[in-house]
């Protein structure tokens, strides 16, 4: 099948006229110089580059394109990412690359040079960074771009047919399949006309055409609400700063109209003939959102993230990289997808920890995103009801321009925020006697109910009241998790799994499970609220496609009255009706090993009560806690978020943690303690000389859970108030890190701007 496309553009046999001219410089500079020597990286985490030289005869491939090359004894893919001169060693002793996969870069200009600067910024090893920023079917070898080659008449063909040549029978049946619309190379191939097909095409009665893909259908650009002025002054303000960058905060509560200054962003940015990016949090790139873009830009969008098929990954990419998906939406890896006319970044939840990716390459997709903005000349837009502490210092310091949505769209107004103190309010499997009359109460009210407990399973730790013990788990620091409806004991950090055990096997007396996750506050619900359906929200529930659906539909269409879940809630959702928010155990994020961690539950919190009284009905939050005199926690409920991020940024300046000192982890592990702690040590040791005045190196210390799935974990801390001198330490040490001969158990990677420390 061929389709016609606006890309559609005549070629010659076998290359495109463009590809043609840099052949022909290509072969000057062959005759005056010796051909470039190409550094190729392979997909792999090895630190450096392999010297081959091009083949000869072929256009000399270029920075960002793969060929095949022999590797050893085998064939590999690689990918170019510089020519030389000189390399370390003889050319005689060198291979030539066997085979160009594609004609020209896979990525535009300013995304390659990103991709090389996170390279560089994380000291992650330059192939697994561009390899690990394809699409799977890219990485293996698939076309980078859809175009095909397509036959058809010349009009010498078209004439010496119409004046009666003759056609051997073969040549007749290839000239049928042609037909007025051409026929694609590998369908005549595949249908036995080959021969015939060269033998024409020599006479030149064949021509060849390349021919792109179609592009994906465009949205139905409907009109939008009238924006409220302070959604206009945001959209202005972003407006005005088109065609160079600017770094904007966009400041809103949930609900306040944040995406509709998004749309209205792209429209304006679409009419100038550029595209846009947005990456999403992981969790929100619901369908409904994807859809919500469709319907109101008027050009092709496309979404980009993790459950995609690999072939519908590859097509998106295609899309978005020739440009006839002018948006994309995407999860953290989206920012390397190549963009010809990139106009506007947009990143949503800016503070959502899901952009920082935790293991292998591990990037902060939003940072990221603001370096590419930078690096192509565009405004960056960065969205939160919760903007991360970083984020909000930025602006502080007047590098991000700060906008603000502070009302809601809807009538209901800011919702009323409670605390109960469980000291003197005993929780009874997880609810406290207020928490439970204000359920009923709203649940009277014909209200929705939202509670939440970032806890899943029944209960945290199953205790023997005789001698103290809690069942742990064997092969990790730490407890295992009680399910009571599978009745097994569950290791929630790597998965290990027993049967529940009817007796202590120290002591033998019974045993009873301490504490609540989800799964015991539905059984307390359920006997508290017998007539009211429960939709309970969790990874254990909500495990395939669809589930989540489901559960969200149940809500929407008031089937269900309580909705009670984990953080899963906490993201994008929509619950309009949701009158009551209870927050069960606050305490968790308070005294977390994690400088982060109080920043995290205060995050949770504003997003979880975010969710109360979105439509005309004003909401009601009560948080129950153990320690309501706790400085953060009062801030948070008095002053809000802002004041909140205020005090921690105070506590983070007072203790040195970023963004007023900048970090990096070193992290090993293995199944022997002791190779740790030697290997950090040795690390420590070949820390360079140089620069040391100002970088402080911490430990070697255990990680916060030492022991996990059977691995021992450690980490050296560094620590420096310059980022530059941080990253000329790093850059000297990696080096010395990487030629330490650790036992062959031992893992161990470097993370730049770590998300935790613990
Ligand atoms: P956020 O992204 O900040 O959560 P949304 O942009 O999703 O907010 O807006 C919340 C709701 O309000 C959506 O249903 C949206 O259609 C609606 N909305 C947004 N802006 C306006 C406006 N100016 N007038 C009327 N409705 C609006
Ligand atoms: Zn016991
Ligand atoms: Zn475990």
């Amino acid at each position: 099948m061929t389709h016609p496309s606006v890309s559609e553009r005549f070629a010659g046999p076998s290359h495109a006229g463009g590809s043609r001219i840099t052949q022909l410089t290509d072969l000057k500079e062959h005759l005056a110089h010796s051909p470039p020597i190409l550094q190729v990286v392979f997909d792999t985490p090895m630190r450096r580059c392999f010297d081959y030289l091009p083949a000869a005869d072929a256009p000399v491939p270029r920075p960002g394109e793969r060929v095949r090359v022999p590797f050893g004894r085998q064939r590999a893919i690689g990918m170019v990412v510089a020519q030389a001169d000189e390399g370390a060693w003889p050319r005689a002793k060198l291979k030539a690359v066997t085979q160009s996969i594609d004609t020209m870069p896979l990525w535009d200009e300013a995304t390659f040079r990103v991709l090389r600067w996170a390279a560089d910024y994380y000291h992650h090893p330059l192939g697994d960074v561009l390899f690990g920023a394809l699409p799977k079917m890219l990485r293996e070898g698939a076309a980078a771009s859809r175009d095909e080659v397509v036959w058809r008449l010349s009009d010498a063909g078209r004439e010496s047919i119409a004046t009666g040549a003759h056609l051997g029978s073969r040549q007749q049946a290839l000239v049928g399949m042609i037909g007025e619309d051409g026929a694609a190379a590998p369908a005549i191939a595949a249908a036995g006309h080959g021969a015939a097909l060269r033998v024409l095409a020599r006479r030149g009665w064949l021509e060849s055409l390349t021919r792109g893909a179609p592009p994906p259908p465009a949205g139905a650009g409907r009109p939008g609400p009238v924006l409220t002025a302070h959604q206009g002054a945001a959209v202005a303000a972003v407006g005005d700063s088109l065609g160079r960058f600017g770094a904007f905060l966009l400041h809103g509560v949930t609900g306040s109209g944040k995406t509709e200054v998004y749309l209205r962003l792209i429209e304006r940015v679409l009419e100038s003939g550029r595209g846009a990016l947005v990456l999403v949090p992981e969790i929100a790139l619901t369908p409904q959102l994807v859809a919500r873009f469709r319907e109101r830009l008027s050009a092709p969008v496309v979404a980009l993230h993790s459950s995609l098929a690999d072939g519908a990954r590859l097509e998106a990419w295609r899309a978005a990289r020739s440009g006839s998906a002018p948006v994309v939406i995407g999860t953290r890896s989206a920012v390397f997808t190549p963009m010809p006319t990139l106009g506007v970044v947009v990143v949503d939840e800016e503070h959502d920890s899901s952009y920082k990716q935790q293991e292998g390459f591990r990037y902060s997709g939003r940072d990221l995103a603001l370096m590419r903005a930078q690096r192509v000349g565009v405004p960056a837009v960065l969205g939160s009801s919760t903007p991360s502490l970083e984020s909000l210092a930025n602006a502080a310091a007047g590098r991000y321009v700060k906008l603000s949505l502070p009302e809601r769209t809807g009538r209901a107004g800011k919702p009323r925020v409670t605390v109960v103190d469980l000291r003197v309010n005993a929780a009874r499997d997880g609810l406290s006697p207020p928490a439970m009359s204000a359920i009923e109460r709203h649940l009277a009210d014909r209200g929705q109910v939202l509670v939440f407990l970032n806890r899943r399973g029944y209960a945290p730790t199953m205790f023997c009241s005789g001698c103290g013990w809690m069942a742990p788990c064997q092969a990790c620091d730490a407890r295992l998790t009680v399910h009571l409806s599978r009745a097994r004991l569950v290791c929630h950090h790597c998965g290990a799994e027993e049967a529940l055990p009817f007796a202590c096997p120290k002591c033998g007396s019974e045993l009873a499970p301490v504490g609540e996750g989800t799964e015991r506050v539905e059984t307390t619900l359920k006997q508290l609220f017998p007539h009211e359906a429960l939709v309970r929200v969790d990874r254990d529930v909500i495990r395939r496609r669809g589930d989540m659906e489901e559960a969200l539909g149940a809500v929407a269409d008031g089937s269900a009255r309580i909705l009670l879940g984990t953080q899963m809630l906490t993201k994008g959702h929509d619950f309009p009706d949701v009158t009551l928010v209870v927050v069960l155990a606050a305490d968790q994020g308070l005294f977390g090993a994690d400088f982060r961690a109080s920043e995290r539950l205060a995050q949770q919190i504003v997003q979880v009560a975010g969710r109360a009284g979105r439509g005309d009905r004003p909401g009601e939050v009560l948080i129950q806690t153990s320690y309501p005199e706790h400085p953060l926690l009062k801030c948070l409920i008095t002053r809000g978020y802002e004041g909140f991020a205020e005090l921690a940024l105070q506590e983070r300046r007072a203790a040195g943690w970023p963004p007023y000192a900048h970090l990096a982890l070193l992290r090993a592990d293995s199944p022997v303690r002791a190779e740790v702690y030697r290997f950090l040590e040795e690390a420590e040791a070949a820390a360079p000389a140089v620069r040391r005045s100002r970088i402080r190196i911490l430990g070697p210390a255990p990680a916060a859970m030492a022991r996990r799935a059977g691995r021992h974990r450690a980490q050296l801390l560094v620590e420096s108030p310059a980022r530059g001198e941080l990253q000329a330490f790093l850059a000297a040490w990696v080096d010395a890190v990487a030629a330490l001969k650790p036992p062959r158990a031992l893992r161990w990677s470097l993370d730049v701007d770590p998300a935790e420390v613990d």
